[in-house]
């Protein structure tokens, strides 16, 4: 049943204007089942956050199919609603605390206050007390942290998160490990990008790499390393 699949794309296509004959993305297709923690791997430009803009409604494909849920994706869909995303460069209120900071955002977004899943997704994001602090007093990693816990307000059914773990040092690399891997044990379903294997192998269970716009493999993330496959040596040596 199409409806209980978070995703499955066919045939993407996209090439920016003034780029010649240079697709960002060329002929991608993967599917992704509930619960899973997918991995989009690949090194800078293979086209992970253009294949991600055009999943989250923000860039229309020249060609292809995005379906989430069976519904299919345009900018504006109402499916849309049933998906969270985190991207670089959130902004956020520096004089308030974080948690006024997320509830202003939500309702912003037209949502109810008290919503119950809010609670819970702050409980995943697990900021602790820097929740109550003002924004301005927080680490680049705590901002970062922020910025998903935003993304995971309301528990979308479908998160998607471009290179959360960009600027975080080790310790908080974990930590969002383990916020990914809670978020999908609800049952839900998690889109990750990283350019280095090492940071995605342990948090996914599957993985689709990319390379120059192209789909070079996908599967089960034990399948594809244990491929001891060059390219992948290549990859996490970024
Ligand atoms: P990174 O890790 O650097 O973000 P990526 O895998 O996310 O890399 P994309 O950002 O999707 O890759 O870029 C894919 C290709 O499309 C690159 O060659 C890039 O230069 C090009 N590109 C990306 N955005 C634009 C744009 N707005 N206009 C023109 N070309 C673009």
């Amino acid at each position: 049943e199409l409806a209980d699949v978070p995703l499955e794309i066919t045939g993407l296509s996209k090439r920016y204007a003034g780029s010649a004959d240079r697709y960002a993305v060329r002929d991608v297709a993967f599917r992704v089942e509930k619960g899973q923690v997918l991995g989009l791997l690949g090194p800078n430009g293979a086209g992970k956050t253009t294949t991600l803009r055009m999943l989250m409604g923000l860039i229309t494909p020249d060609a292809g199919e995005i379906r989430i849920f069976g519904h299919a994706v345009r900018p504006g869909a109402p499916v849309l609603s049933r998906v969270g995303a985190f991207v670089e460069g959130a902004g956020f209120l520096p004089h308030l605390s974080g948690r006024a900071n997320l509830e202003l955002y939500w309702r912003a977004t037209g949502r109810p206050a008290g919503d119950a899943h809010v609670e819970e997704a702050l409980e995943i994001a697990d900021l602790g007390e820097a929740l109550d602090r003002a924004v301005r007093t927080y680490s680049q990693g705590m901002r970062q942290r922020l910025a998903i816990a935003q993304a995971m307000l309301g528990l979308p059914d479908l998160l998607i998160l471009d290179e959360p773990t960009n600027g975080l040092d080790p310790p908080q690399i974990r930590e969002m490990r383990e916020v990914m891997i809670r978020y999908a044990e609800t049952g839900r379903t998690v889109i990750v990008s990283s350019h280095l294997l090492s940071e995605v192998e342990q948090s996914c269970s599957h993985l689709v790499v990319m390379d120059r716009g192209r789909l070079v493999q996908a599967g089960p993330v034990a399948e594809i390393t244990g491929a001891g496959d060059s390219l992948l040596v290549g990859l996490a040596g970024e």
